[in-house]
């Protein structure tokens, strides 16, 4: 194998030998982590108090303070953030919300868990995010909800999203996964994705997202009711909070208000997000960065196309995704670049194409969504990916595409 790359070190060689798995010298992410985030966690371990208390307290307020948002709600995932969010805007049975098919699946489950429909909107090209111009003809009487998605960290326009649901007095839940440390411009001020823009934002700390808690959600808004319902929703709907009980000198007496969750963040998990949160800035600088590299190593290659940052749009990129002509094999791409040591992703799925949701399907034209995730791969892209090794991966890129 004379395109291999050369190999690390010593030990992953000789693990290679004994699996006969293929080595991967460039994995597609790979979390930011240091030694920092292991002694805030065995801290949070040690002070006796693992489930949300003072540690989920904090990171909260640090992450408010961060997004400019007045109220921040940590849960256990953003898939159950996305889920509470949902309910908080009245979505229950029988209920449709609009979204993109072109998204993890966990988009459309948050709505199902609600006894709602996805009715999914096909996505722009350009940017793979809901398409603003195509909402409108989908919406019902039944409508409840806009589930609009920053998809891998580009922000949506979610402007125009805004006007289209303002028009029907429909509220937009934003599905802001990938989203964290990514900007908006709104009418002429950039935001930060959180503050939020929409009635909710919705955001992921799976370590796959640009900060990680191992697992982790968190849910901003600026509505102070909606706060409060989410508050208690996340604790089985439990009046009192267990840290107002534990520092409290009078018994207090909870009572359970409503069937809640356990949709709860540990503060184990809240004390890594502590320590990822001092490093956004660096993650999200440094990101962006080697998404310009990219862009400049990969521009002259015919027939490629590069992910469009829109003028009011400032990525995080927490991926990075190039769109293949259509005269070029993904799969045969992927696997040539995985037999260098190259990971790479096939681009986002299409929630539409798989067996929970083929029988909702609509008959909406979702070419677009279909078109991006059997064209699109995604390329590795993490704070530690170097000069040398993006090279290699634009070469390897370039030689596939060599008609
Ligand atoms: C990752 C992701 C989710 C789910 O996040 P979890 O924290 O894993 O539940 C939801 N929506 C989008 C767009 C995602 O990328």
């Amino acid at each position: 194998m004379s395109d291999a790359l050369p190999l690390p070190d010593a030990q992953i060689s000789s693990m290679s030998s004994r699996h006969a798995s293929p080595l991967v010298m460039i994995p597609i992410a790979k979390p930011f982590l240091d030694v920092e985030e292991a002694d805030a966690a065995r801290e949070a371990v040690l002070s006796g108090w693992l489930s949300q208390g003072a540690q989920v307290g904090a990171f909260e307020r640090e992450f408010a303070a961060l997004t400019g948002a007045q109220h921040a709600c940590a849960v256990s995932n953003c898939t159950t953030a996305l889920h509470l969010a949902l309910l908080a805007a009245g979505v229950g049975p029988g209920d449709e919300v609009i979204t993109s098919s072109h998204s993890f699946i966990a988009t459309a489950n948050s709505i199902r868990y609600c006894g709602a429909t996805p009715v999914f909107v096909d996505i722009e090209a350009a940017t793979y995010n809901l398409d603003p111009d195509r909402i409108a003809e989908a919406v019902t009487e039944r409508t409840r909800a806009i589930l609009t998605v920053h998809q891998m960290g580009m922000p949506c326009d979610l402007q125009r999203i805004i006007a289209v649901a303002d028009n029907y007095g429909i509220p937009v839940i934003e599905d802001s996964a990938c989203a964290i440390g990514s900007q908006i411009n709104m009418g002429g001020a950039w935001e930060r994705v959180g503050k939020p823009c929409g009635a909710v934002a919705c955001f992921s700390f799976h370590p796959r997202k640009v900060v990680t808690t191992g697992e982790g959600g968190m849910i901003t808004t600026s509505d102070p009711e909606i706060d409060r319902k989410l508050r208690l929703w996340r604790q089985h709907g439990m009046n009192v909070p267990d840290t107002v009980r534990h520092n409290s000198a009078q018994v207090i007496f909870e009572s359970y208000d409503c069937v809640g969750f356990n949709y709860r963040m540990t503060d184990i998990q809240a004390a890594i997000g502590r320590k990822q949160l001092t490093r956004l800035p660096e993650i999200v600088a440094q990101r962006r960065m080697i998404a310009s590299r990219y862009s400049a190593l990969l521009s002259d290659i015919e027939g490629l196309i590069l992910p469009f940052e829109p003028e009011w749009a400032r990525s995080n990129w927490q991926s990075y995704c190039i769109r293949l002509p259509a005269r070029v094999d993904q799969r045969t791409v992927m696997q040539n670049l995985l037999d260098q040591g190259i990971a790479t992703r096939r681009g986002i799925m299409c929630s539409h194409r798989e067996a929970p949701y083929m029988v909702d399907q609509r008959k909406h034209d979702l070419r677009q969504s279909e078109l991006a995730q059997d064209h699109t791969i995604l390329l590795p892209l993490f704070v530690q990916l170097n000069e040398e090794q993006q090279a290699l991966i634009a070469e390897a890129v370039r030689k596939e595409l060599q008609a």
